[in-house]
């Protein structure tokens, strides 16, 4: 069975990721999104399993200890980890997995599965990011500066990735994440197996 591929969808908070993530999975059931673990509180809305796994500090370390985590970060004052079981699995029964994930994880990810695809998601401008932020209206002034310096640092590490989404227009920019996933998917190198079969 031919593995799935897996993408990264990263970049600054507010940039849109979340959105066209969903948005993609509606789309695209048959695609593996996976769901994080995070010490921090739930916002109103946000459902356990769904959004994220709520887990208390102690047993994120104790996870973390335990090698569970594909990758982890420190964010805002909050742990985030992807457990790497689930999306482990998923790629192995042939499915793309896609984690949605800020760049300190995105890098770790990139630095023991380069074979992954690594795609930055940007706002439009710096004003469109901060208004997005404000108009979530779950985060206090000082909580939005916090991700807007996050923002910049990240911006930093955008030529790491191998595409840039732009987030101009949500409808656009999951066109644009179906055209990065067919285009992988038809990548010569992720088909030598299949290309020697057909010749045998
Ligand atoms: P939020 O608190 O807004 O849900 O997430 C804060 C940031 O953490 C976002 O950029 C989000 O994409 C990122 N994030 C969510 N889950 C993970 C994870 O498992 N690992 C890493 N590295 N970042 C995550």
């Amino acid at each position: 069975m031919k593995k799935g591929n897996l993408f990264v969808v990263s970049g600054p908070s507010g940039a849109g990721k979340g959105t066209i993530c969903a948005a993609y999975m509606n789309k695209h059931p048959e695609a593996f999104l996976s769901v994080s673990a995070t010490t921090r509180e739930p916002r109103e809305g946000e459902i356990e399993g769904v959004h994220y796994h709520f887990i208390g500090e102690d047993e994120f370390k104790d996870r973390l200890s335990r090698g569970g985590f594909l990758e982890h970060t420190v964010y805002c004052g909050h742990y985030y980890g992807t457990p790497s079981d689930a999306a482990m699995e998923a790629l192995e029964s042939g499915r793309d997995v896609i984690l949605e994930i800020e760049s300190d994880g995105a890098m770790q990810v990139r630095s023991h599965y380069p074979e992954g695809v690594f795609i930055f998601v940007c706002p439009p401008s710096m004003e469109a990011l901060e208004a997005r932020l404000r108009g979530r209206g779950t985060e206090p002034d000082e909580v939005i500066a916090q991700r807007l310096e996050k923002a910049v640092q990240e911006l930093g590490r955008a030529h790491k990735y191998n595409y840039l989404l732009l987030n101009d227009d949500v409808e656009a920019a999951v066109r644009r994440l179906e055209a990065i996933i067919d285009a992988e998917r038809c990548y010569m190198p992720r088909n030598i197996g299949f290309v020697n079969d057909f010749i045998k």
